[in-house]
């Protein structure tokens, strides 16, 4: 993955060596190797984790940090990255090879809810099991942020937040006055990181306007409903069907003149790049990338959670967009 990362972070002079490997990179599983990295409370109901066990102790300290748990590692890190060295952040999910969308909680998950300051849940039906543990656990000092409500979104809706920038920026706005309002004694610290994060973050969104402008209206793919909110933000043409799309995120069958839509418009060239999500499998979606292989149509692997999981937010959210701006490149220069 870092050598994958370091090649397409060339990033401007496109070259055939890079093209030829970002579509061979993106077309096999790029994340296999990262197995067994990371599983922190995916399997370990019976042996709590280091950072469960740091969070235990340090609460019965008086100088401790800010205890913080977050459902998901995207929104994990824009807190650690905020709260700096005030906080103790856990994120709960962070398991490469598992589908968030499936996730089951443990028992060292609730304790963890249970004992924490401030909990981060997306919401709208992506992290119920987060929700029910916030409510199990009556903590009534505990502030829980839920970003479905504060972007008034619900069940039902497209859960992916962290994909739309804006939304991004509603969050981290959001987790700054809570901070604040946790521990009002370090309010210039969280104001100070506020602004250094804001600054990180301009540059994911600087891409996202370079892509908006060279390629808005392209017609793409995805094999999942993850890309609905970039596929808006830079502009391109989602025209995979939003049926087939929602069906793999809530973990249904696809109705079936859905896939035929989608092999079709694999096969008739309306395609010209397919967001494959590595995340959520099924034999449905690895049959869409393996048609896309065979018509040459370059294929960029996105993930739910951050990939690999020891890099920031908006580092993970750089190399996706990087390998989707050479993607779309390699299709204008008709590799
Ligand atoms: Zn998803």
């Amino acid at each position: 993955m870092l050598k994958f990362g370091q090649k397409i972070a060339i990033g401007g002079g496109i070259t055939a060596a890079i093209i030829v490997a970002v579509v061979v990179m993106a077309s096999t599983n790029i994340f296999s190797h990262n197995s067994g990295i990371n599983t922190t409370n995916q399997n370990n109901a019976s042996t709590p984790s280091t950072a469960q066990n740091n969070i235990v102790s340090s609460t019965s300290s008086s100088s401790s940090r800010v205890q913080i748990v977050a459902a998901e590692n995207f929104w994990g890190s824009l807190i650690s990255q905020l709260g700096g060295t005030h906080v103790q952040v856990l994120s709960i999910v962070t398991d490469p090879n598992a589908d968030p969308h499936e996730y089951e909680s443990n028992t060292a998950d609730a304790q963890s809810i249970a004992t924490a300051n401030y909990v981060i849940v997306n919401g709208a039906g992506y992290d119920d099991w987060a929700i029910k543990l916030i409510g199990a656990s009556n903590n009534p000092s505990q502030k829980v942020l839920n970003v479905a409500n504060l972007l008034d979104k619900k069940a039902g809706d497209n859960p992916h937040f962290w994909y739309d920038p804006s939304y991004v920026n509603q969050t981290v706005a959001q987790m700054y006055s809570d901070l604040v309002s946790i521990d009002p004694a370090n309010t210039a610290y969280y104001k100070q990181q506020y602004v250094d994060l804001n600054d990180s973050l301009g540059q994911y969104n600087n891409r996202i306007n370079e892509i908006k402008q060279k390629f808005a209206g392209t017609q793409v793919a995805s094999t999942e409903s993850i890309f609905v909110y970039l596929a808006n933000a830079t502009g391109l043409d989602l025209v995979s069907p939003p049926e087939f799309m929602e069906a793999v995120a809530e973990g249904n069958d696809p109705p079936a003149q859905s896939v035929v839509e989608f092999q079709h418009q694999i096969q008739n060239g309306t395609v010209n790049l397919l967001v494959y999500n590595a995340q959520t499998v099924t034999p449905l979606t690895q049959n869409i990338k393996a048609m896309a292989a065979q018509k040459g149509i370059p294929i960029v692997a996105v993930t739910e959670t951050i990939q690999p999981s020891d890099i920031s937010f908006q580092d993970w959210m750089n190399a996706e967009l990087i390998s989707l701006q050479n993607g779309l490149n390699a299709k204008t220069l008709g590799q």
